[in-house]
């Protein structure tokens, strides 16, 4: 892809233009100014520390990745994430959400950049925005390492996006959505509303969102996978009823020290999208299913038998239990009900 000019950061106050020297970012409408730390500017600098490791792993990840490279770090110190890191079909999604290729792109919830680099090679420019500092400098490092010259890495979080409106032809909420109000305090939906509407005022006219989020009716929910509140069952309860019973088993629910108690990580089912969505001011609404959408190998069609097949043929363990199980779902099942128990959704929407 041709390289293109990323966009220009902006004031979190006043949205004016920030100017960048080696130590900060400078608002000289304002005189608001934020660090950069190893080159990486950082909006979120109060952000506490979250991931899928601790802390002290995470600081010895990358002081490692920058010792022997970043995909060998992760062999070493972290093998559990190997795939989730460095599969480049994490991005796979991207077949399915028609975005104009070679534009800019924003990558919200980056993490640690399984989604972003992948993409990076569609994308004109590409702007990973991670909240937590260690992750974000673990992008940035990968960032050197492969020469990923339209990528930027920026420390910031969902709810303070340092970009001016009408920026982007992509934006993507790869599993963030629904952390989205764990932060901030008020309904959680409409934290998550506030979200969305942000990144729709974000987007150029025509440019699309993705959303890759579990089902909150999935089938994994129904046998007792846990939910984002790390407890069992939570996603199908009435809001107010998961909302008691997390405050009742507290300090056993959550991964995060910036949970403010309570039901928080809200997922919908494929109706509970679509309205969220239009309600944030987006059209053409297109949700597809897959097993995971970490891992979307298999996706699917939600309103064809076919799709509903490769579905079963996929999800379904070869032993004759699962066999017998596949007949009589094939048999019983259509597609509106994969609708209602698909795993995960595929969500793409476009800003007219
Ligand atoms: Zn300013």
């Amino acid at each position: 892809m041709g390289r293109v000019k990323p966009p220009d950061l902006c004031c979190l106050r006043c949205g004016g233009r920030l100017t960048e020297t080696g130590e900060a970012v400078l608002c000289a409408a304002c005189g608001m100014r934020w660090p950069v730390r190893n080159g990486i500017p950082v909006f979120s600098v109060d952000f506490p520390y979250w991931g899928e490791i601790d802390r002290a792993r995470m600081i010895a990840l990358n002081r490692r990745a920058g010792e022997t490279g970043w995909r060998k770090a992760v062999a070493e110190i972290a093998p559990q994430l190997e795939s989730y890191v460095g599969d480049s079909g994490r991005a796979a999604w991207s077949v399915v959400v028609p975005w104009n290729r070679g534009g800019a792109v924003l990558d919200l919830g980056a993490g640690l950049g399984g989604n972003a680099f992948p993409l990076s090679t569609e994308a004109g420019s590409i702007e990973a925005l991670e909240a937590v500092y260690e992750r974000a400098e673990f992008m940035d490092i990968r960032r050197r390492q492969e020469g990923a010259a339209n990528l930027r890495v920026v420390a910031a979080s969902v709810h303070d996006i340092p970009y001016p409106p009408n920026s982007f032809d992509l934006v993507v909420m790869n599993g963030m959505l629904e952390w989205a109000a764990i932060a901030v305090s008020g309904n959680p939906r409409e934290a998550q509303k506030a979200v969305l509407k942000r990144n729709h005022d974000l987007l150029k006219s025509g440019g699309w969102i993705y959303i890759g989020i579990e089902n909150r009716f999935g089938v994994d929910a129904f046998i007792g996978v846990r939910d984002h509140s790390g407890l069992r069952f939570t996603s199908l309860m009435p809001r107010r009823v998961a909302d008691i019973y997390c405050r009742l088993r507290r300090g056993r629910s959550y991964r995060s020290e910036t949970n403010r108690g309570g039901y928080r990580t809200y997922t919908y089912g494929f109706r509970g999208y679509r309205r969220l969505l239009e309600e944030s001011g987006f059209t053409d609404i297109r949700i597809r299913g897959a097993l995971s959408y970490n891992e979307p190998k298999i996706i699917y069609d939600l309103h064809t038998a076919a799709g509903f097949k490769l579905f079963l043929r996929e999800a379904v363990p070869r032993s004759s239990k699962g066999r017998l199980f596949r007949r009589i779902a094939l048999t019983g099942l259509n597609a509106a009900a994969l609708r209602f128990f698909s795993p995960s959704f595929l969500i793409a929407a476009r800003k007219s």
